[in-house]
């Protein structure tokens, strides 16, 4: 990967009136350009500065008229953020001041900084890995002190660490399965086999957990992804409503009306839900409507749990049974029989022969919303907001998706390497698992990553980070 040899220069603070703003230089030019708007009041040049000090002086605009009384300080390469040389000028935090700052370091020659180019600078100079670097923008954007906790944790190197440890017992153990295959004729240790079979089972259930912590994380603060389905008219967006308490969904007799899917977040007892109203499951040949049916289609391939609507004042449709059938297997769902407050029309036998749980409900009266939260609550102890958090995360758990996407497939190789051993497959089909598994590894700390890649991940940074 390209490293950029040019000098940049960002605001690091925040846009708004502030006691402090700091602007921030990087690269070759950044003393030269620094010094010459720059005097220290002890008239020392910032070319001789001492690392890390700070200066006290006056920073000028090209004409030599006054922008304001600030502290610099200087970081050579490379003991600075960025790895390059670095200066760094701790003004007034008044905006109108830093961008008249900024103005005069580009004239200097400086170029104005790209979102998150100081850290990408930063990874591409060995100063943090790719995990590292993700959790710095974690960290700025936390919104709870746990997850603030957590990211500080990763930035210290937790995962980076936890992930170095695996790779080196896989390499260890790929050195072994070298010797074999280079020296077929040495017998395998039997004994060191099973050794190594108990090694990849501990990595494989040590990635299991983080995967499934970061699961459950992601449900407690993002919700339990729901859908409610059915067929056109069933009340979906009344239950949506009903369950919100005001009207987010729009509700009306005609067919069709809810043509995307609408998606809302709400707590049913302690269960956090994400909850996806979607278009009426139906055959259409209006080209919008058709766009909410394969939405809602995608939605469900994604939920853990659907909320089925039926019409229980009417006879269940083939419609009914199509969206039924669209659920696979493995999802959790529940029948909501709605619009209790008439008359019942659908029977027992015909809801038992369903063969799921349901939960008779009038969206209109509310009558009934109570024992589906309950039923929910039931279905998803896990999920509990109220239950207890097993330790406070210090950097351990994996709050990234691209990161928990990488450890899947380490995770998929392993169990494929697993299962290679004691089938007694031939060693070299156990060092290609293992091979991939070690190469997936680089792509957490970007070791192994594709230059496009690292790129888009830098894109989330603010400018100056
Ligand atoms: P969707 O197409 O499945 O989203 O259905 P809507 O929520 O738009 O409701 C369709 C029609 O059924 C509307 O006229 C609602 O007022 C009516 N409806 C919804 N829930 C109930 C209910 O519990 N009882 C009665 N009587 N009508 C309902």
């Amino acid at each position: 990967m390209n490293i950029s040899s040019d000098t940049i220069a960002a605001i690091a603070t925040g846009n708004v009136v502030s006691a402090i703003g700091i602007v921030r230089i990087s690269g070759p030019d950044s003393l030269t350009a620094a010094d010459s708007i720059f005097r220290a009041t002890n008239s020392t040049s910032l070319k001789d500065a001492e690392n890390r000090r700070l200066y006290y002086g006056e920073i000028c605009n090209y004409d030599g008229s006054l922008i304001d009384l600030c502290l610099c300080t200087v970081s050579r390469a490379p003991e600075s953020y960025t790895g390059e040389d670095t200066v760094e000028f701790h003004c007034h935090g008044s905006p109108i001041v830093l961008a008249e700052v900024l103005e005069t370091i580009f004239k200097q020659g400086v170029r104005q900084a790209l979102p998150g180019e100081f850290t990408k600078r930063a990874f591409l100079n060995g100063k943090l890995d790719l995990a590292q670097a993700e959790a710095v923008i974690d960290l700025i954007e936390s919104e709870t002190p746990i997850g603030a906790r957590n990211a500080a944790g990763q930035l210290r190197g937790t995962i980076s660490l936890k992930m170095e440890a695996i790779y080196n017992s896989l390499v260890d153990i790929m050195a072994h399965f070298h010797a074999v295959v280079d020296y077929p004729d040495e017998d395998i240790d039997e004994f060191k086999v099973s050794s190594y079979l108990s090694t990849l089972q501990d990595v494989e259930s040590e990635l299991h957990q983080m995967l499934e912590a970061h699961e459950r994380n992601k449900v407690l603060r993002d919700g339990l992804p729901t859908v409610i389905i059915g067929r056109p008219n069933t009340g979906k967006s009344s239950l949506l409503n009903a369950l919100l308490g005001y009207d987010r969904a729009i509700v009306t007799d005609v067919a069709g009306t809810t043509r995307d899917t609408v998606e809302e977040k709400i707590l049913i007892g302690n269960v956090l839900l994400r909850l996806v109203d979607t278009a009426g499951l139906r055959k259409t040949d209006d080209s919008v409507e058709k766009l909410g049916v394969e939405r809602a289609h995608a939605a469900i391939n994604t939920a853990r749990l659907i909320l089925l609507v039926l019409d229980g004042s009417e006879k269940l449709q083939h419609e009914d049974y199509d969206a039924l059938r669209s659920i696979p297997p493995e999802v959790p769902k529940i029948a909501v029989v709605n619009k209790s407050d008439l008359p019942a029309v659908i029977s027992e036998a015909e809801l038992k022969e369903l063969g799921i749980d349901n939960c008779k409900i009038s969206a209109l009266s509310g009558e009934g919303l109570n024992s589906l939260d309950v039923e929910i609550q039931k279905m998803f102890p896990e999920f509990g907001l109220s239950s207890p958090i097993e330790k406070p995360f210090s950097g351990e758990l994996i709050t990234n998706t691209r990161q928990a996407e990488v450890i899947s497939r380490v995770a998929e190789s392993i169990r494929s390497a697993i299962a290679a051993l004691t089938a007694s497959v031939t060693p070299d089909a156990v060092l290609t698992d293992i091979e991939s598994a070690i190469s997936t590894i680089g792509e957490i700390t970007g070791k192994t990553m594709r230059e496009d890649i690292v790129a888009t991940i830098f894109e989330r940074f603010c400018v100056g980070k």
